[in-house]
């Protein structure tokens, strides 16, 4: 899997050896654990999916942080990228809409000792108590660019989000570059989410 990765352009030394010291295999669901270190998304019940190995490294990769620095993840999910930003010595919010889901990552990332604070709601509002952010990552894609994010990253601070439409999204690499909430953004080419879904993201769906 690290092999597939740097061959795939990804050169941060500390993404590749967090990745090779966190066992993906403790986030895959029991039946599927023999696919665990393909570089493919797997299902998570909930109709939500532990993102592929490259997602999870592109994403980190771009958030350009360093031991200390203090990260809000959106979308829990499996825990996995909790537990990858944690490896990297980072302070790790995380927030999960689906309980259900959140359970069981706390499950898995207690159970290996891993630090972070975490709670069930809307990330696309984020969480500000804790603001202003280093950096902040989302792992469900949007229609735009949540705008309390970008509020609650510190000036200089990068915003990693995958914005498009239902089928598509680019990822957006957002830096903040005044406390007036201005920004740059950087895009990546195409990726596939899961839906972000809440006040700044899209609607729940009745089906
Ligand atoms: N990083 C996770 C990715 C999980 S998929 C992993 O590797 O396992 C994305 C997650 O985002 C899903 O669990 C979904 O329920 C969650 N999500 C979607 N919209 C959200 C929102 N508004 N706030 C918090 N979580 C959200």
């Amino acid at each position: 899997m690290l092999r597939l990765l740097s061959d795939r352009g990804i050169c941060d030394e500390r993404v590749l050896s967090a990745m090779l010291r966190v066992e993906r295999h403790l986030f895959v669901p029991i039946p599927l654990r023999n696919h665990s270190y393909d570089d493919a998304a797997l299902p998570i019940g909930e109709g939500q999916t532990i993102s592929q190995p490259f997602t999870v490294a592109i994403m980190t990769e771009a958030l350009h942080l360093k031991e200390g620095d203090k990260v809000l993840e959106i979308g829990t999910g499996s825990g996995y990228q909790t537990a990858v930003l944690a490896a990297m010595g980072m302070r790790v919010f995380t927030i999960e809409r689906i309980p259900s889901l959140l359970r069981s990552a706390k499950q898995v990332l207690d159970g290996m000792n891993v630090r972070y604070v975490s709670k069930s709601s809307d990330g696309t509002i984020g969480w500000r108590e804790f603001a202003p952010f280093d950096g902040i990552v989302v792992t469900a894609g949007g229609p735009e660019i949540p705008k309390s994010l970008v509020e609650q990253l510190r000036v200089g601070g990068r915003l990693v989000v995958p914005v498009g439409s239902l089928d598509f999204q680019q990822l957006k690499i957002v830096t903040k570059t005044s406390e007036n909430n201005d920004y740059a953004v950087e895009d990546k080419s195409d990726f596939k989410f899961v839906p972000l879904i809440g006040r700044d993201g899209w609607p729940e769906s009745d089906g």
